[in-house]
């Protein structure tokens, strides 16, 4: 899978992506995330990447003609099947369609700024338009990194236990159970016995209990299919 970010700010980009699984998914070649910056696009003296907005106003909108010029070029050495737009007005992101965009090959995720961008950005190139939540962040970038890090562990061979990311949290509709490691006492606060048993079977059907008792008390919205 190959993963295009476009932004204003690369800097704020390469932590998220050079650590940990997002690595090693890239060294393994399993994922590919190409960050490219708005800015090299603009054809303006001063680089500049935004402009007032028209009918006045707070808040500075960001321009159509670099986003436009970055966008075709890429979408000229290979087709996307998704073009997405991070923004708070967005389909809330949610594991379903984190697992439907781990499908595809290629994606292409725009960061906003200021105001947000030109809306005739969105009308004509945008295909998809993600929200992290119902809050304001300063830009997309770190809403794009969410984004990329939901996809990109999804896919086989990036975590080492392969089952690993089935048994996460909203897979299935339903919450992770409790983990425990060593010691098996701390404080006097021991692990549940079932865990020490050896009974595979047994521990099973214990995690799949508290899993269903976790959904129904934090978000039985889960369970009702909301
Ligand atoms: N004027 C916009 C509004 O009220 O909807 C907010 C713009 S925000 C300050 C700047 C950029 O941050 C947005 O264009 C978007 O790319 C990103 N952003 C902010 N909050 C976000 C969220 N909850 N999810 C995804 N992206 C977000």
């Amino acid at each position: 899978m190959r993963i295009d970010i476009l932004t204003i700010l690369p800097d704020l980009l390469q932590g998220p992506f050079s650590d940990s699984i997002l690595k090693r998914a890239q060294e393994k070649g399993l994922a590919e995330i190409h960050i490219h910056n708005i800015r090299d696009y603009s054809t303006n003296k001063h680089k500049q990447v935004d402009d007032y907005q028209y009918g006045g106003g707070a808040g500075m909108v960001m321009s159509i003609e670099p986003i436009a010029a970055l966008i075709e070029h890429l979408q000229s050495e290979r087709k996307y099947d998704e073009i997405i737009y991070m923004t708070p007005d967005g389909e809330i992101l949610e594991q379903a369609l984190s697992n439907r965009l781990s499908l595809v090959d290629n994606i292409m995720i725009l960061c906003g700024h200021y105001k947000g961008v030109d809306e005739r950005i969105r009308e004509h190139y945008i295909t998809r338009e993600v929200s992290i939540g119902s809050y304001v962040l300063s830009g997309g970038e770190l809403a794009a990194a969410v984004l990329t890090d939901s996809i990109i562990r999804l896919l086989p061979g990036v975590l080492n236990d392969e089952t690993s990311a089935l048994t996460d949290s909203f897979q299935d509709n339903l919450l992770s159970p409790p983990v425990y490691t060593r010691p098996p006492e701390y404080n006097g606060w021991k692990v549940p016995e079932v865990l020490l048993s050896g009974d595979f079977g047994k521990i099973e059907k214990w995690r799949e209990e508290q899993a269903l008792e976790r959904t129904k008390q934090r978000r039985p919205d889960l369970l009702n299919g909301e």
